[in-house]
This record gives C-alpha cells, sequence and structure tokens, in this order.
C-alpha cells in the first residue's frame, strides 16, 4: 500500500482534480494544495517517492514522499537563510559541507562566498540530484561551481566514516519520516561536532514552531550537552505546512550566533531575503515557541 507513511506517500495519489494536497502525519488535519498544471515526472528512487510538476502559480515544484520540498516561487526564502544565517555567523568560512540539499540551491547560496574555498555536497538519492538538474536548473546552478565535490550516499554514513573538518555544515533535510529519519537523532549531531573545526557552526532544518515542538525541543536539549551555543531561527514559507520552518544552530567552542559576524552588503544585493537586520531577528522567537524549546 503506496500510502503507509514508512514507505512515503505516493505524490500521484495525492492529486485529485487537478489540485495536489499535500496531507502527511507530520501536519494533522492541514494540508497545503497547489493547482497543477502539468507532472513533468514521477517515480519512486532507491529511497523515495519522487515527483516533479509545474503548478500554475508556485512555478516547478519537487515533491518526495508526498511532502513538498522545493517550489520556485518561494525556495529563496529557506535556502538563503539555512546558508546564510551560519556563513555570516562565521568570519571566515572555508570549508563547508551540505547534507541532504540535493536539490542544489543551499550550494547555489554557499557559492556567493567568495572566501568558501571547498564545498561538499553529501545527499543520498542520485534521482533527486539528477531530476533537479533536468526541471530545476535554477536551483541546480549551484552544482556547476568548480569548488563543488558531490557524495551520493546517506549523511550518518558519510559522518562516520568522514575524517575531515568543516567551519560549517548545513544539514538541508526531508523530513523525519522517511530516510532523514537519522538526521534529527543526537548521534548525528555528535558526529557533525566532531567534525566541526573549532568555532565552527551546524545549521540544520529545524521543522515548524506551529507543528514540531515536541521533537525540537528533546532535540535541543540533548544537542546542548555538548555544543556551546544552541538556537533556534526561522524564515516565513508560504508553501511549507504552516508557512514557516526553522533551524537549529550550534557551534562549537563559539559564543551565540545572533548577530552577524559580517556584514556583506554586495552580497546582500545579490539576495531577495537574508539581510543582516532579518539575522538578527530570526532568532527572536514568539514566546510560547522560547518557553517550549528554551524553558519550560
Ligand atoms: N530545500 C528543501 C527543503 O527545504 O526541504 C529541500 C530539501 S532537500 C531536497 C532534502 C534532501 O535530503 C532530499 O533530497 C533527500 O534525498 C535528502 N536526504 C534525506 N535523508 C538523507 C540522508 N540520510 N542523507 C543524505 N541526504 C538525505
Amino acid at each position: 500500500d503506496s500510502q503507509q507513511p514508512e514507505q512515503g506517500l505516493n505524490g500521484m495519489d495525492l492529486i485529485v482534480d487537478g489540485w495536489f494536497h499535500e496531507r502527511g502525519v507530520l501536519w494533522p488535519g492541514q494540508a497545503m494544495s497547489l493547482k497543477v498544471e502539468e507532472v513533468l515526472y514521477h517515480g519512486r528512487s532507491l529511497f523515495q517517492d519522487v515527483l516533479v510538476f509545474r503548478s500554475s502559480d508556485h512555478g516547478t515544484v519537487l515533491v518526495l514522499d508526498g511532502v513538498i520540498q522545493v517550489t520556485e516561487r518561494d525556495e529563496f526564502s529557506y535556502q538563503e537563510m539555512i546558508a546564510h544565517l551560519p556563513l555570516m555567523a562565521h568570519p571566515n568560512p572555508e570549508k563547508v559541507l551540505v547534507i541532504g540539499g540535493g536539490d542544489g540551491g543551499v550550494l547555489r547560496e554557499i557559492a556567493k562566498h567568495k572566501g568558501v574555498k571547498e564545498m561538499t555536497i553529501c545527499e543520498i538519492d542520485g534521482d533527486v540530484i539528477k531530476y533537479s538538474k533536468q526541471y530545476l536548473p535554477g536551483l541546480a546552478v549551484g552544482y556547476e561551481d568548480p569548488r563543488v565535490t558531490v557524495r551520493v550516499m546517506d549523511g550518518m554514513e558519510f559522518m562516520l566514516a568522514n575524517q575531515d573538518s568543516y567551519d560549517v555544515i548545513v544539514t538541508d533535510s526531508s523530513d523525519p519520516i522517511g530516510p532523514a529519519g537519522v538526521l534529527f537523532e543526537a548521534p548525528f549531531y555528535q558526529k557533525m561536532y566532531d567534525s566541526l573545526r573549532d568555532g565552527g557552526i551546524v545549521c540544520t532544518q529545524g521543522e515548524c514552531m506551529w507543528l514540531h515542538l515536541d521533537l525540537i525541543r528533546p532535540l535541543v536539549a540533548k544537542i546542548s550537552e555538548f555544543y556551546q551555543s544552541v538556537e533556534y531561527a526561522y524564515t516565513t514559507i508560504p508553501t511549507y505546512p504552516s508557512g514557516q520552518i526553522g533551524f537549529i544552530l550550534a557551534t562549537k567552542n563559539r559564543g551565540s550566533v545572533r548577530k552577524p559576524a559580517r556584514v556583506d552588503r554586495e552580497l546582500e544585493k545579490d539576495l531577495r531575503y537574508y539581510n543582516a537586520e532579518l539575522h538578527e531577528a530570526a532568532f527572536v522567537l514568539p514566546s510560547f515557541a522560547r518557553r517550549a524549546i528554551f524553558e519550560d
């Protein structure tokens, strides 16, 4: 049965009367709907159900296991924030690792930093890379940068085998049902910690404060036992559940990342969402979320 959550939802089953309805167990009782113009690709990779469609008003949309990953209309708000929050909080990031992020959008943003010397991406699913290159060239352009090295393997296995050390690690993962489950557990955060240089920063997809405080709170509490600082920021994004998604930022032998270590107004001219003022604002949480994540 393609509807069993552990197998991931079949994206085609979610298209009814020309609309894609994002129904899923991680956001009970609600669904984001997008009008479908044309299905461009549907198939099952080794790891997940992959659907790409052209929508009426949101450009091309990538869906994995029935969950919207990217729409061309608003992806910049996520990609810019998950990349530039940690990179601008670091005074001189040179070596950067991306886990997940197969669409290439995070690479595209990291590539805007001239001081970065090496970018490695570890994406589990070669089909996501292949179909993003085919249907989402505005994101997959990130792969064209000569500083990029691509590894197609599980992020946890990569970290276990990896002897390298990074200034910034960005984990741009899908949700914790499916292959990304391991990326939401403390052992993965421990491996990332071990792979950071002194002063290094990790920034991970941190789900949604309106829906997932039960997941965020224990994870933040657990990793606060070994990272020096752990903070939570968020961005607005209309096509993710509840219109928001958060980021967990954690540091190795570095204090708070709430203020950017660098302000680069030239770089900001090339961005549509991130700016130095928004950097600081992104960490200011509504009281219910601040209490639930850090105080209660
Ligand atoms: N930028 C979008 C977002 O906000 O969610 C897209 C996320 S990106 C497409 C998520 C990627 O993480 C997927 O391509 C998925 O294949 C990958 N992924 C899931 N589990 C993984 C794992 N264990 N190791 C490496 N990559 C993984």
